[in-house]
């Protein structure tokens, strides 16, 4: 049958060249960056050099609200002095994932899956991110052409699911990611992709046609993107998510509860209404872990359990996340009841 109208009415996924040339020009400086929203750098305490580098794609920082120096967007991203404080119980290492480690940038932590480190980068540095010290340089698995990490997968049956975390996979040109699958394609026992990644939030044009076409051809693929706040999907982040359902992909949210970002009921049911809203199913709301610099953003486990009793009554039952904390030498991300 020919249907040219049905055709033309969709719009055309973006190209490779897009999205590399935005990495570019992401927001490298705080003080630019509060300049062009209208913010008084003086007022909110920024830290430009620190550690943890800033990194914020103009399509992000799009979203956010010129002249609020409280904006949910900006607070996930922007380098505070605060960052500096020592706190007693915060670590550089606070999920224990340097005990897991397996082969060359491998965690296998739980029973089933392993969870592969493909790049240390990441297209966004988010201020409250439990990996931002670990040492990527010497630990990724695309280092030694993926090697170690498909004779360790090829070599342990147990493991069914492979998921390609980071940093972001998706900062990976897609042929590199092709070639892992392509070898993980020849293990038999691996049944499912799992990708997590933050780029179809943060920089929707990586979900390009190439992008599509690895995961089509992928044996069940999973995407968990990675939202907090309602404000972070627009018609940009949908339809890269359609983009992604459109090829066979099961998506899904995570997100991690933070304060002043996402702690109040009614920013929390919005959330995973909108990430419904845009085919993203709500999957884990994460406590944050304890990592070095990240005290300013912490909510305590009582007020989290009444958040999520909030949900409970008010969402249906698919749209509430599962409450976790990560605990070293746990088997599983731990429920918080
Ligand atoms: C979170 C995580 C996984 C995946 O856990 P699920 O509960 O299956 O989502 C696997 N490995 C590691 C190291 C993880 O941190
Ligand atoms: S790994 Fe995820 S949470 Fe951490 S900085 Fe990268 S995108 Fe943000």
């Amino acid at each position: 049958m020919n249907r040219p109208a049905m055709i033309t009415r969709r719009p055309p996924a973006p190209n490779a060249e897009d999205w590399r040339r935005q990495l570019k020009s992401a927001f490298a400086d705080p003080r630019s960056l509060l300049d062009w929203l209208g913010i008084d750098a003086a007022a909110v305490d920024t830290d430009p050099d620190a550690a943890f580098a800033t990194r914020i794609p103009r399509a992000f920082a799009a979203r956010m609200r010129p002249g609020d120096p409280a904006d949910p967007l900006l607070r996930q991203v922007l380098p505070l002095a605060a960052e500096r404080l020592e706190q007693p119980g915060y670590s550089a290492d606070p999920v224990g994932d340097g005990a897991s480690r397996a082969a060359r940038g491998v965690l296998h932590k739980y029973v089933g899956r392993v969870l592969v480190i493909t790049t240390g980068a990441c297209a966004v540095h988010c201020r409250y991110c439990f990996r931002r010290e670990f040492p990527y340089a010497a630990e990724h698995a695309a280092g030694d052409r993926w090697h170690q990490a498909l004779d360790y997968i090829r070599t342990h049956p147990d493991i069914e699911e492979v998921i390609l975390s980071g940093g972001d996979p998706l900062m990976l040109p897609t042929e590199r990611l092709e070639a892992f699958t392509d070898a993980l394609a020849g293990i038999d026992h691996i049944h499912r992709i799992r990708i997590h990644t933050r780029l179809p939030v943060v920089l929707p044009d990586r979900v390009d046609a190439d992008l599509m076409a690895w995961l089509a051809g992928l044996r069940r693929p999973v995407v968990v993107i990675h939202a907090n706040h309602p404000r972070e999907f627009n018609a940009a982040v949908d339809a890269a998510v359609a983009r992604m359902r459109g090829a066979g992909a099961m998506v899904l949210n995570q997100a991690v509860l933070l304060a002043g970002i996402n702690d109040d009921a009614d920013t929390l049911a919005g959330l995973m209404r909108r990430s419904f809203s845009a085919g993203a199913l709500p999957y884990y709301l994460h406590l944050l872990d304890p990592v070095r610099g990240s005290g300013h953003f912490r909510v305590d486990d009582d007020h989290a359990r009444r958040l999520v009793e909030h949900l409970r009554i008010h969402l249906s039952g698919y749209l509430v996340p599962r409450l976790v904390r990560e605990q070293a030498g746990a088997p599983y991300k731990l429920p918080v009841l």
